[in-house]
This record gives structure tokens, sequence and C-alpha cells, in this order.
């Protein structure tokens, strides 16, 4: 039914059996690595959700999952951390108008068309890393976005991330773990030949490697990483997300070298196109492209929501099973 159509006790209904369906999504996608639908569904879904709160935001919950980064663990043996700086998620769109839109909401916010500097969308998991004079010290998960997992010994069975900087900095830097594509592939085949579950993607395949006990068997996944992020811009000098790039490469931390700085709209779209086929004959997985302001004093203006920055939108590739959306989102609600 047309969200306009809908009387307020149908829409108190159906808002409050999403809340509780997604949260269930949640818990098996986030705390048990093992989805149970896919993820152009679930997205569906929290778009409804999304406009039915807009409409009707009497019926928003503090547990609602547009208000919740993730999902806290409460059965997991390990340890927590909480951030420094709370660890978002990102807002996200499925098509050039919405992004379109985005832009134009932001360019208002700003007063001006703002460069942006584009990134590829990783198809892995966020980690928080800790660098006390230059060297590591702590790792975590997002979990929630306030307390994360503490994933210090499994970070440090990966090669791709530096025990020790080039320089000795004391700074958090945030970024993504991931899975290459030909590690997802072996581990799944050797999964079937031992009797167990595939992994449904490399994403919950790198959560689920990362998040483990015994450090060998994170070790045996053969996972790898790009630092994108850090609260801490002052520390590094820099004053742009590409200038941040360059510099976490200069310290030796892994970042991937496709972003580009634009300054016209007409440039993402190019920047989207050549992604999409480009994206099969990268090494790892990537859902979508990611759209920063790229001057961080303007990231700083347009500020965060509980959830997601204002500054950035994730662009989602539109899935392969796309033509079945409308008839599996009739039949889940
Ligand atoms: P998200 O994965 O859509 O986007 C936010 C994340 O993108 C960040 O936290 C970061 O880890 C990552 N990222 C990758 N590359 C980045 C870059 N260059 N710059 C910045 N961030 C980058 O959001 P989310 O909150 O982690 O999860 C929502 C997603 O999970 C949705 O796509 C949804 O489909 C999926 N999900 C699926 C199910 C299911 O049941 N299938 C359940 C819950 C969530």
């Amino acid at each position: 039914t047309p969200i306009e159509k809908l009387t307020t006790q149908d829409a108190q209904q159906e808002t409050a059996r999403l809340q509780k369906q997604l949260v269930q999504y949640g818990t098996a996608y986030y705390e048990e690595d093992a989805p149970l639908v896919e993820d152009y569904i679930y997205d569906a879904l929290y778009a409804r959700l999304i406009a039915l709160e807009e409409k009707f935001p009497q019926y928003v919950t503090p547990d609602s999952p547009t208000q919740n980064v993730g999902s806290a663990d409460t059965k997991s043996e390990l340890q927590k951390v909480v951030h420094p700086a709370p660890m978002l998620s990102l807002g996200d769109v499925f098509s050039l108008d919405e992004l379109n839109d985005w832009d134009a909401r932001t360019t208002k916010s700003l007063g001006n068309q703002a460069p942006y500097n584009l990134e590829l969308k990783i198809d892995g998991l966020a980690v928080a890393l800790t660098y006390v004079d230059g060297q590591l010290v702590q790792a975590s998960t997002r979990g929630n976005g306030i307390v994360g997992e503490d994933v210090t010994a499994n970070v440090k069975t990966i090669k791709a991330i530096p025990k020790k900087l080039t320089e000795p900095l004391t700074i958090e830097v945030r970024g993504e773990i991931y899975m290459p594509k030909a590690s997802f592939a072996a581990l799944n085949k050797q999964r079937e030949a031992d009797g167990l579950e595939p992994f449904a993607n490399p994403r919950n395949a790198a959560a689920g490697s990362l998040r483990q006990l015994n450090v060998k068997i994170t070790k045996s996944r053969n996972l790898a990483a790009f630092v994108y992020y850090t609260a801490e811009p002052d520390i590094l000098g820099v004053t742009t997300q590409s200038g941040a790039l360059e510099r976490f490469a200069e310290l030796g931390l892994p970042t991937d070298a496709h972003n580009r700085v634009i300054n016209k709209m007409a440039d993402i779209a190019d920047y989207i196109d050549e992604y999409t086929s480009e994206r099969e004959n990268l090494s790892y997985g990537i859902d979508g492209v990611v759209v920063k302001v790229n001057q961080l004093d303007l990231q700083f203006d347009l500020g965060n929501t509980v959830k997601i920055p204002r500054w950035a939108i994730a662009y989602k590739f539109p899935p392969e099973e796309a033509l079945t959306v409308v008839r599996d989102i009739e039949w889940t609600v």
C-alpha cells in the first residue's frame, strides 16, 4: 500500500513489524555472520521503514534499526572496546536520481557545489586501529558504533596492516577489513568439501574470520584491509579526505588507490559507470561507490546524524536479482 494511503493504525502496525523483522535480520547478519535474506531485500525493507518513519515520526523507537548502527553482540566472547568517537554507518542511495537529490541537499546546506572525493565501497567490515608512538596497540570492530569488539590479536595476523607506522604518530585510523575474492572462493570450496555451510558473501566471510577467539583461524583466512578515515586529521596535518588517503599511504597503511576528486556531479556518473563494469576485474569485492565531501572543514559543518554522516553517501550497485525485488517484498512484508 502506498504510504499516503495508510491509516495511522496500519502505519503503526507495519512500522512495528518492520522494526522487529529488521532487528532480527540484523542480529543474524552482524552477530552470526549468517544472513537470513539477501541484502537487496533487507535494503528495500529498510527503505520502506525510513519512509514510514518519516511520514509517521511518532512511531520511531530508540531501538529501531534506523536509529542504530550495526548490532551490539551480547553473546560474543570477545572483549568489548568503547570507541573514542562513534563509528557510524553510511546513508545509501540506489539510483542516480537519489544521488542527485543528496547532492542538491548537500549543496544547499553548504551554499556551494563542493568537490567530492569518490571511493570504492569495499565489501568488508569496518575496523578501528589505534597506534601509539607508531605502534599498533589495539584493533576493534564497529559493533553497535559505540562499543565494538577487541580483535587486536586477530588483526595482528593480517599482513596488509602494519604493526608499526613509518612515523611515530599516536592516532586512531579506520578502514575496512575484507576477504579477497580468491581467498573467499578457496574458503567456500574448502567448507563445502568439509560439509560446512558456505559463507553467503565476502563480507560475512571476512567478519566471521576476524571475530574468532582462535587467531590461527583468522590467520588462515588471508584477510586484507584498506584504511580510509581518521577522526584526528590534525595529527596528519591534512585538510581534505584525498589528502588523508595520501598521508595514510605515506605512513605505510594500505589504501585503495582508485579514489578520484571531482568538481561536478556529472563526473560521478562516469565513475559509477566505470566501476560498474570494472568491478569484476578487481581482486576484492565492492558493493558500490562512496561519495564524500572532500574538504574536512565542510564535513565538520555538515556533521552527522545519530547513525550516518551528512557529508557522505553510498551509491549501491543494483543487485543482479533486481527483477524479483517487488515480488519478494510483497511476500516478505
Ligand atoms: P553499509 O555497509 O551499507 O555502509 C557503511 C559501511 O561501509 C561503513 O561502516 C564501512 O564499513 C563501509 N565502507 C566500505 N568502503 C568504505 C569507504 N570507502 N568509505 C567509508 N566507508 C566504507 O552499512 P552497514 O550499516 O554496515 O550495513 C548495512 C548493510 O548491511 C546494508 O547494505 C544491508 O543490506 C546489509 N545488511 C544485510 C542484512 C541481511 O539480512 N541481508 C542485515 C543487516 C544488514
